[in-house]
């Protein structure tokens, strides 16, 4: 028998949820990814590129003009500037970004510091490397990071940080004053980092993303992983990439180079088509996903539910202590069959879940299918 390497990781919820929901063809707030169509003009350049027959292999960093596009934009919207050759990389979706970057920092018995709750992805791309992921929850109600928390956790073998801000699961949002913390902290320690900013462009109520990229010390040590598929909505394309100093990015190209080895092609030429044409789309977004936002949640006044605003990302969490002192991990499979709301629980991005009662909804979702959402909530 093969001894599994990652004994206690099943199917995805996300995975579990999405066909739960389609057996039960319920409302399909679970996963993220948008129910809309991405803007048609990408559309059309995709089917464009396949046709005129750019098929083949890109080169391995990802395409010349894409990564122009990329140093292009974290510019005009960061303020930020990157070598497109050396500090750019191009991968197929921001999930191979960060197993390429923990690949190549984590060696065999390292600690890495996750903080909870976290992307389902970080710590088995650790544990595949041989490191020991430690657990730091982040500070409730808000979700901020605790910093004496997360200094007290680091000891002689820590290697890594990894952050997520904007934050899948909680839509929390890191300050500048946390950013500049992180770099202390990381500079300190002597740490790398694995900035994991893949909703960049989802932050709302006048908020600022801050990027890692922005502070000088903190970029020097950091992986900073991006992905098309939130800012363009195209989730299925699978598109993302990495930005990181040029001895960072010769390490990571090594793992990338032979996990996927390069991202797909007419993608890419897409991508830097519409970029180039539409330099200022994604600002657009924040607006448009908070008025989702506010509709689902105004929506949801009259339910039991309690809830903060999201700050950011597609997600609002919503406590249910109000209504049924159940599992969040049954309440899911309940719902989603009655009333045929689907959701995630939040409990699964634990390491050790605290008693709170929290889901997660999906509000990247057609205006309608909120409302119906909503009042179907309001029924618990
Ligand atoms: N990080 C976070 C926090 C995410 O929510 C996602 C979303 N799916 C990813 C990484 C992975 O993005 P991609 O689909 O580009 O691999
Ligand atoms: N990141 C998406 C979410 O949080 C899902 C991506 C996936 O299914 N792996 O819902």
């Amino acid at each position: 028998m093969l001894q599994s390497k990652l004994p206690d990781v099943g199917t995805t919820i996300f995975t579990r949820m999405s066909a739960l929901a389609a057996e039960q063809q319920a409302l399909n707030l679970s996963q993220g990814f948008p129910d809309f169509p991405a803007p048609l003009a990408l559309r059309t350049a995709l089917a464009h590129h396949a046709l005129e027959g750019h098929n083949q292999y890109a080169p391995m960093a990802g395409l010349p003009a894409l990564r122009e596009a990329i140093a292009g934009q974290l510019a005009r919207h960061r303020g930020v500037r990157c070598d497109p050759d050396t500090e750019v990389t191009v991968v197929p979706g921001a999930t191979e970004a960060i197993y390429c970057a923990i690949t190549a920092c984590v060696r065999p018995g390292d600690e890495v510091i996750l903080l909870d709750p976290c992307y389902d992805s970080y710590r088995p791309a650790v544990t595949l490397a041989g490191g020991v992921p430690v657990h730091v929850p982040l500070h409730t109600p808000a979700f901020a990071p605790d910093w004496e928390r997360i200094e007290q956790a680091i000891s002689a073998r820590t290697r890594l940080l990894v952050i997520n801000s904007p934050h899948n699961p909680t839509g929390a949002v890191m300050s500048r004053e946390d950013l500049l913390q992180l770099e202390s902290l990381v500079t300190r320690h002597g740490l790398f980092v694995v900035s994991d900013e893949v909703y960049e462009y989802l932050v709302y109520d006048g908020r600022q993303h801050h990027s890692a990229l922005q502070f000088e010390a903190l970029r020097s040590r950091c992986f900073a992983v991006f992905s098309f598929g939130k800012t363009f909505g195209v989730t299925g394309w699978k598109t993302g990439y990495c930005v990181a100093p040029p001895a960072l990015t010769a390490e990571l190209r090594k793992v990338h180079q032979f996990v996927c080895f390069v991202a797909v092609t007419p993608v890419q030429q897409a991508l830097a088509d519409f970029m180039t044409r539409e330099p200022d789309y994604p600002l657009g977004l924040a607006a448009s996903y908070q008025h989702k936002r506010d509709l689902f949640c105004a929506a949801l006044a009259d339910s039991r539910f309690t809830f903060q605003p999201s700050a950011g990302s597609y997600f609002q969490l919503l406590d249910y202590s109000a209504v049924s002192a159940s599992a969040d991990t049954l309440l899911c499979e309940q719902w989603t069959r009655e009333p045929g709301v689907a959701s995630i629980p939040v409990s699964v991005f634990y390491q050790q879940p605290p008693p709170q009662r929290l889901l997660r909804f999906c509000f990247a979702k057609q205006d309608e299918q909120l409302l119906r959402a909503a009042e179907r909530l309001c029924k618990i």
